[in-house]
């Protein structure tokens, strides 16, 4: 079996926020001064320095946080100076996510400057009472504002979030978040459930039954008519979660879901090199600590065969499933003859399907992915 043992994906973590959302359980700290921007960079050089061996020139390097936006035109400079040696010819989607009231057109010039060719815009709903419970610190009228912004300075591949299921954005709220999103046109959309993390706001709220959560029913209606919604406006479902018109989808992210290898730097970022998967702290101390002793903060190698198991649930999240025939060839392992009766199952209960060498679920199974996919590990 082949290997590459060298990254062609970076991801950069900054962790950096105007103030922190109510539902994020992301590393990130609210209100940071630029002198602790600044010796973060300082921190994401060093282990650069320390992991490049691990990289090869990338074809795709992702900003995420975090609000990336949040540092200065000077910041943001410097970190292009840190990845300016890995940016050449071969790089084709330089991702940055960026929030809405903290872009402006001077940063824009110096992403533009920098390489970013895409840009992720945390928008996560289109109704204000919808944004002010979430925590959010922007407005709707702000996140149309930095998305017409974006257009004006020449951004051609633009992604939306939007959250899906939050307490208080009912079904017809929701919808029509994701048809003003939609109504904007941008070349990508990701929907992200709600998930109710420990140590935030909201988790708090929940359990003092401040806010009640809505039902699964009402949020399964919504993805249902949501995806109708956005195949009727040329979306393809490329991902269970995420949505491209003309093929632009996320080739930063699509490393991930492929099982390719990926390097992430800084707080909390995560990496798989090979069957090396290791992973940063989510605190400075220690990753200060870390970057000292020159060593991985943790780590794990994986099997052969817990590799493949991965293959298997993160391929079948994609439309293109999984192709048996290269699983075969890459792993020596035979799907079916293991899960044979299973996939079979399945595929009477109309929640798999089989072409060819190809198995992928089908929309009813992709509705049922996360109870279904334990089957296979
Ligand atoms: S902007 Fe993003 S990373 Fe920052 S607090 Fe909100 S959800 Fe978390």
């Amino acid at each position: 079996m082949i290997r590459t043992n060298k990254a062609r994906a970076l991801y950069i973590h900054l962790p950096f926020c105007l103030k922190k959302c109510n539902y994020c359980a992301f590393t990130s700290f609210p209100g940071a001064t630029g002198e602790e921007v600044f010796s973060y960079l300082n921190l994401l050089a060093e282990e650069l320095k320390q992991r490049e061996h691990l990289l090869k020139k990338p074809k795709t390097i992702y900003v995420g946080g975090g609000t990336p936006t949040y540092l200065l035109p000077q910041a943001l400079e410097k970190l292009g100076e840190i990845l300016a040696s890995f940016i050449t010819e071969e790089l084709l989607e330089f991702t940055f996510e960026a929030n809405p009231g903290i872009i402006n057109k001077e940063k824009i010039r110096v992403l533009k400057e920098m390489g970013v060719n895409r840009i992720s815009l945390g928008a996560q709903s289109f109704n204000d009472a919808v944004l002010r419970k979430m925590g959010r610190a922007h407005t709707a009228i702000q996140l149309i504002e930095a998305y017409n912004l974006l257009r004006e300075e020449g951004f051609n591949n633009i992604n939306l979030d939007l959250i899906t299921g939050y307490p208080g954005d009912s079904r017809k709220s929701f919808l029509a978040s994701l048809m003003t999103a939609i109504n904007l046109k941008p070349e990508h959309l990701s929907l992200y459930d709600l998930k109710v993390e420990e140590n935030t706001r909201l988790y708090e709220e929940v359990l003092a039954g401040k806010v009640i959560l809505p039902v699964e029913d009402e949020v399964a209606q919504s993805w249902e008519e949501a995806i109708i919604l956005l195949e009727q406006n040329g979306y393809e479902r490329y991902e269970i979660a995420n949505f491209a018109k003309n093929q632009n989808y996320s080739r930063h992210n699509l490393t991930y879901w492929e099982n390719q290898p990926y390097l992430g730097l800084g707080l909390s970022a995560h990496s798989k090199v090979g069957f090396l998967r290791f992973w940063n702290p989510d605190n400075l101390k220690d990753y200060q600590y870390m970057l000292k002793t020159g060593k991985f903060f943790d780590f794990e190698k994986l099997t052969l065969e817990e590799d493949a198991k991965e293959e298997i649930i993160l391929k079948l999240r994609l439309k293109a499933g999984l192709n048996l025939k290269e699983f075969r060839e890459k792993y020596h392992w035979d799907f079916l003859e293991q899960y044979g009766e299973k996939v079979q199952n399945f595929v009477n209960l109309g929640l798999m399907a089989l072409e060819g060498e190809r198995l992928f679920l089908t929309r009813k199974g992709s509705f049922v992915a996360n109870t279904l996919l334990i089957e296979f590990i």
